[in-house]
C-alpha cells in the first residue's frame, strides 16, 4: 500500500523528455516518489492511506531557490531604488550590524521559509551569516536546503573577528553535516572583492575538505569586474579559476559580467551557476549571458538573491522574468523557451546544487518533493501547453498544496509547520524596533 497517491493531475515530470501526462498520477511511500503515470480509462487506482484529487490542477517538482539570503526577509523594502555599492554600504552592511543577532536570523529564516513553501519553494541555497541559528529553524518549517555559513573579510554577524572567518565556517561544516536529511550545509564567500585571495582559497579547501557547495558571488557588476582586473590583472571569473577554485562543487552566484572565453572557462571547470535575474535588474547590474551558458553546457539555476534586492522569495515571477529579459536583451523570442525556464527552477537548479540525485523531476526513486497548483480559476484556463502556464501565467499564490520529502507542508493554501499569525507579529516587532533605532547593538 502505497502512503500518498495523487491523481487526477496534470503531471509535469520534468523528466529527461519533459514528459507532460494528462490525468496523470504519482503514488509515494516512506517519502519516496514510486510511480508516476497516467491510469487507463477504468484502471483501479491502487491502494493508499491517503487519496488526493488533484482536480486537474498541474503536479510539478517543488521549486530550487538557487540563491537567497533567508535572514534578509526582515529588510525587505528597507532601502531601495539605490546603486549596490551605496545600498550594500550605506544601508544594509550598518543594518545587519545593529539588528542582526541570532533571534533576528531565526525570525528572518522562518518568514523566507514560510514565503517560499506557500509559493510552491521546497527547496533553497542560501548564504548568509549566524546559520548554525537559523539551520534548525528551516529545517523544522519543512524545507529542503543547502546552507552557506557566510565568510567575509569584515566584521559580520556572528564573526565579529575576520581573522576567524574559516573557522567558523569548518566548525559550521563539522557540527551541521549528516545532522539532517533534508538540510545540508556549505560554505559562501561573499565575493572575490571582500574576501582575500587567502580567504577565498581557505574557504574552498574547507568547502572540500568536506565536499560541500562552495558559492560566491561573482563578476555582479561593471564595477567589480574593474576593480578586480585593476587589483589582479585579469576578471573575476578568471581570477577564480586562476585560484582554482572552479569545479563541480562551486556555484557562481550572478556572472553578469562574463565574456565568452569566461563562458568557456566555466562549462571547462563545470562549476555552475546561480541566475538572479530580478535582483540583477532592480539593482541595475546588468544581463547574465544565460543564453550562452546553456549553450555551452552550464548548468544553471535560478534564484532570487535575498529580499533586500528583489524584494520576494517568488521563483513563479523570476521564472517569467528570467525568459522576457533575455528574450528581448537578445531580440530573439526563441531563446529561453517556457519549458527550459521550468528546468531552470526544478532539475537545473538541483543539478546546481548537487542535489538532482534526490529531487528536481517527477521520476521513480526520487524523494516525494512535490506541488500542486490550482489550474481551476480563469486566469490558468485553458490549459493548451503546461509550462506555458507555468512560466507565464501562474503566481506563487496559484499553488495549492505543497510536500516536502513525502509530507505535506501546506495544504489548501495553509503551512502547516508554523503559525502564520504569530510569525507576522513578532516581524512586525522587529520591523518597529528597527525604524525606532531600538535593539541597535552598540
Ligand atoms: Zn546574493
Amino acid at each position: 500500500m502505497f502512503d500518498t497517491l495523487i491523481h487526477n493531475g496534470l503531471v509535469v515530470t520534468v523528466d529527461a523528455d519533459f514528459s507532460v501526462l494528462s490525468g496523470g498520477a504519482v503514488a509515494i511511500r516512506a517519502g519516496v516518489i514510486e510511480k508516476v503515470w497516467a491510469p487507463a480509462e477504468g484502471e483501479q487506482l491502487p491502494a493508499a492511506r491517503e487519496i488526493l484529487d488533484a482536480a486537474g490542477g498541474i503536479v510539478l517538482p517543488g521549486l530550487v531557490n538557487a540563491h537567497t539570503h533567508l535572514p534578509m526577509t526582515v529588510f525587505r523594502g528597507l532601502a531601495d531604488d539605490l546603486p549596490l555599492r551605496e545600498w550594500l554600504e550605506q544601508h544594509i552592511f550598518p543594518a545587519e550590524a545593529a539588528h542582526i543577532n541570532p533571534d533576528t536570523v531565526r525570525l528572518g529564516a522562518q518568514l523566507a521559509s514560510a514565503e517560499m513553501l506557500l509559493g510552491g519553494t521546497t527547496t533553497c541555497c542560501d548564504g548568509y551569516f549566524l546559520v548554525d541559528a537559523f539551520f534548525d529553524t528551516v529545517a523544522a518549517a519543512g524545507m529542503r536546503a543547502v546552507l552557506g555559513q557566510g565568510v567575509i573579510d569584515f566584521p559580520a554577524p556572528g564573526v565579529p573577528d575576520p581573522a576567524r572567518n574559516i573557522e567558523t565556517a569548518r566548525a559550521f561544516a563539522e557540527k551541521r553535516r549528516g545532522s539532517c536529511a533534508r538540510v545540508q550545509p556549505a560554505i559562501f564567500c561573499h565575493s572575490p572583492y571582500t574576501c582575500s585571495e587567502r580567504t577565498l582559497t581557505a574557504a574552498k579547501k574547507a568547502a572540500d575538505d568536506y565536499r560541500l557547495l562552495f558559492q560566491i558571488h561573482v563578476a555582479e557588476t561593471a564595477g567589480e569586474r574593474e576593480q578586480i582586473l585593476a587589483a589582479h590583472g585579469c576578471t573575476p571569473v578568471r581570477y577564480l579559476s586562476r585560484l582554482g577554485l572552479l569545479d563541480a562543487r562551486t556555484l557562481l552566484v550572478h556572472a553578469v559580467w562574463v565574456d565568452l572565453e569566461e563562458v568557456e572557462i566555466i562549462a571547462r571547470c563545470g562549476a555552475r551557476v546561480a541566475h538572479c535575474p530580478e535582483s540583477n535588474m532592480k539593482l541595475a547590474s546588468g544581463v547574465a549571458p544565460v543564453p550562452d551558458f546553456l549553450s555551452a553546457g552550464i548548468t544553471v539555476g535560478l534564484g532570487t538573491d535575498g529580499c533586500a534586492s528583489n524584494n520576494d522569495l517568488d521563483l513563479w515571477g523570476e521564472m517569467d522574468t528570467a525568459a522576457k529579459l533575455h528574450k528581448v536583451h537578445r531580440m530573439d523570442p526563441t531563446v529561453m523557451d517556457a519549458a527550459a525556464v521550468v528546468r531552470l527552477a526544478t532539475i537545473d537548479g538541483a543539478r546546481a546544487l548537487g542535489l538532482d540525485d534526490a529531487i528536481g523531476s517527477l521520476v521513480p526513486g526520487k524523494r516525494a518533493d512535490l506541488i500542486v497548483v490550482d489550474a481551476h480559476q480563469p486566469r490558468l484556463s485553458p490549459v493548451y501547453h503546461a509550462a506555458s502556464h507555468l512560466v507565464y501565467a501562474a503566481r506563487g499564490g496559484d499553488v495549492r498544496h505543497v510536500m516536502v520529502d513525502g509530507r505535506w507542508v501546506v495544504r489548501e493554501k495553509r503551512i502547516l509547520t508554523m503559525d502564520v499569525d504569530d510569525l507576522l507579529q513578532r516581524a512586525r516587532f522587529l520591523a518597529d524596533s528597527i525604524v525606532s533605532g531600538k535593539g541597535r547593538r552598540s
